[in-house]
């Protein structure tokens, strides 16, 4: 199958030149035939396979007829960088459309959100919250929405998102389509799904395992050995581009700092930081000024860096969903990548359960005799930093057990299609974390 088998308008196709895409992803195969038929779709799909585009170009076949300077598609995404990203993606497959998109989020001023909304655009990308307070502001009409998009719908339940999205979604026109992209099914997103979809197509790409063209290492080394491996690693491995992964902000602070002062090129990208840091850290990581970016999960969900040649758990994550996460940041598209882990004694039951996931027992390296020579504590916290520092949510609960009081109340105003929750409820989770 090629792009030209969707039969999609020229400008449209000159777009996906100019991403120089020459072959659907599978997920692209599946979804766009049915995105364009009208219907709604249910995408169990991660980041990495190619889901933005996915979604976006049916978008724009369907936007390239009908009113202008309008908001006639919402698209809600969890965080800024997601939502940066698909804003880019949309600009560049729109070119030659004249579709205006705009991207909303909070941490920065409003005003130069408000000024393009008012220039007059078809598309908003939004996360919740900033989205929120300019319709509350009357500063956004909602009202001609044909069109909703949920991406990471599981990462907006675990960021205490539902609340608001439920209090979106009652602004919008009842006769619209929805498709809602999610990586996991915790039954909170099912049930979400149930509301806002009507007889939807499920499309499933293999969605909690991890991408095939990532190779997985685990080192088992005593924690105040992590850091002189690290440096040991990146020296011995010419690794190009490199994003290590930390349990905490401070972590990552501390880490990309003690890196700096030993002369690596590297940023941290963590929740602590401003927006114009984090945008900063993560354009110096795209264009190669930093060859190193230190992490969180939530700083990191979804950023969108082709070329990373390996992802580093300095910190094993805490579910196997994450892992899945954190290693699909490499071998993206058709990219072969690597993916390595340290590992000390108490991590032995979560490596079991991402091994478990994975299907298979990642390869195990034996860590170089230099390496272990050296401790560096540098990056170990005081216990009083650690408990404000962690990030809570996704630290205390695994993504799919919702504790009691994150269960939401305000349920949604469609009536449950039986036909759905059948759809929904045949998607079997894979995760065992
Ligand atoms: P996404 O899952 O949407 O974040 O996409 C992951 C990466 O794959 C992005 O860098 C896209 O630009 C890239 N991509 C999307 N579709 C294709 C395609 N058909 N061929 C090659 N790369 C693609």
């Amino acid at each position: 199958m090629s792009f030209k088998d969707f039969q999609l308008h020229p400008r449209i196709n000159a777009g996906i030149d100019a991403c120089a895409y020459t072959e659907p992803t599978p997920i692209q195969k599946e979804a766009i035939p049915p995105i364009l038929a009208g219907r709604d779709i249910i995408g169990l799909a991660q980041t990495g396979t190619g889901k933005t585009a996915a979604f976006v170009l049916p978008l724009l076949q369907r936007l390239l007829n009908g009113p202008r300077k309008k908001i006639r598609a919402l698209i809600v995404a969890p965080t800024r960088e997601l939502a940066e990203q698909i804003h880019d993606n949309i600009e560049k497959m729109a070119q030659k459309t004249a579709l205006k998109s705009v991207v909303l989020y909070g941490g920065v001023g409003k005003q130069p959100q408000i000024s393009r909304i008012r220039s007059g655009v078809e598309i908003v990308v939004a996360c919740p919250g900033r989205l929120l307070d300019l319709f509350n502001e009357k500063v956004i009409n909602l009202s001609a929405v044909e069109v909703l998009i949920l991406d990471e719908a599981d990462h907006m339940f675990d960021k205490g998102f539902l609340p608001d999205i439920r209090r979106i979604i009652r602004q919008l026109p009842r006769d619209r389509q929805s498709l809602v992209f999610s990586a996991t099914m915790p039954k909170e997103i099912r049930h979400l799904a149930e509301e806002v979809l009507q007889n939807p197509v499920t499309v499933q790409i293999n969605h909690t395992l991890p991408a095939p063209t990532i190779s997985h290492a685990l080192f088992q080394v005593a924690k105040e050995q992590k850091t002189s491996l690290l440096k040991n690693i990146i020296k011995e491995r010419e690794m190009t581009s490199t994003l290590v992964f930390t349990r905490t902000k401070h972590r990552a602070k501390s880490l990309a700092l003690h890196l700096q002062k030993a002369g690596y090129s590297a940023a941290s990208l963590q929740g602590n930081l401003s927006q114009q840091k984090r945008q900063q850290a993560l354009d110096g990581f795209r264009d190669g000024t930093f060859k190193i970016l230190v992490a969180t999960d939530i700083a990191a969900r979804g950023i969108d860096v082709l070329g990373i040649s390996h992802v580093i758990n300095y910190d094993v994550p805490d579910t196997a969903e994450t892992y899945t996460h954190r290693t699909g940041r490499t071998g993206r598209a058709t990219r072969s990548g690597q993916a390595l882990s340290f590992a000390s004694q108490e991590d032995s039951r979560m490596i079991s359960l991402i091994e478990h996931n994975l299907g298979k027992k990642m390869l195990r390296e034996v860590p170089p005799a230099s390496a272990c020579e050296r401790k560096e504590d540098i990056c170990e916290e005081k216990s009083t930093t650690f408990s404000h520092q962690v990030p809570q949510r996704r630290r205390a609960v695994p993504s799919h057990q919702s504790p009691q009081k994150r269960s939401v109340a305000d349920s949604g105003t469609r009536k449950r299609s039986g036909s759905i929750a059948r759809t929904l409820s045949s998607v079997k989770r894979r995760d065992p974390a």
